[in-house]
C-alpha cells in the first residue's frame, strides 16, 4: 500500500475520535460477580450515577442502598457468562429487568423500561477500584434508614424525580 494512502486513513481515524463530544471515552472498567462466572467491561464515563434506598435495591442487595451506574447499551458488553433475567416492578411503577449470575445470584445489572438505551450496572460490582464514579443524587430517600448520612453536595431526592 502506498504510505500516502495509509497517512490519510490514520487521518481520517484521528478525526473521528478528536473533541467534538462533551463527554469523551475515558477509559475501560470492568467487574463482575462474586464467583466470577459473569463478567462484564464498560467504556467511558457513565451517563448517570444515582444511590438508591427504594425497596428494590434493598431487597436485591440485601443492605440500605444500591448504587446505580447507568451506561448507553452500546458502552456495556458482557464478557464472560450468560446472566440470567428477571422481572420486576419498580417503587415508581415501572418494569425492571435484572441481570444476575446463576452460579452465586450476584445482581451485576439490570436494564429499565423508562430508559431503553441505558444499561444499569449494580456499582458495588466493579473491580478496584471501585468506586471510580460519584452518585450526583440520591434516590428514595424516604425508605433511607435515619442512621445512614450522606454527603452535602449529593441532591437527595424523597423519590424518584421526574
Ligand atoms: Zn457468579
Ligand atoms: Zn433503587
Amino acid at each position: 500500500m502506498p504510505s500516502s494512502v495509509a497517512d490519510h486513513r490514520l487521518r481520517a481515524s484521528d478525526e473521528r475520535s478528536s473533541p467534538s463530544k462533551a463527554t469523551p471515552l475515558t477509559g475501560i472498567h470492568e467487574g463482575g460477580c462474586v464467583c466470577g462466572a459473569t463478567r462484564y467491561r464498560t467504556v467511558g464515563d457513565p451517563k448517570r450515577v444515582s444511590a438508591c434506598s427504594c425497596r428494590w435495591c434493598q431487597k436485591r442487595t440485601g443492605s440500605a442502598l444500591g448504587v446505580s451506574v447507568y451506561f448507553e447499551k452500546h458502552d456495556v458488553v458482557f464478557t464472560r457468562g450468560n446472566p440470567r433475567l428477571y422481572r420486576i416492578r419498580s417503587d415508581a411503577g415501572r418494569s425492571i429487568q435484572t441481570q444476575f449470575c446463576s452460579d452465586c445470584g450476584t445482581t451485576v445489572g439490570w436494564t429499565l423500561e423508562f430508559l431503553p438505551d441505558y444499561q444499569g450496572i449494580a456499582g458495588g460490582t466493579f473491580d478496584p477500584p471501585t468506586f471510580w464514579f460519584r452518585p450526583e443524587r440520591f434516590v428514595f430517600a424516604r425508605s433511607k434508614p435515619d442512621w445512614l448520612a450522606i454527603a452535602q453536595d449529593i441532591e437527595m431526592c424523597q423519590a424518584m424525580p421526574d
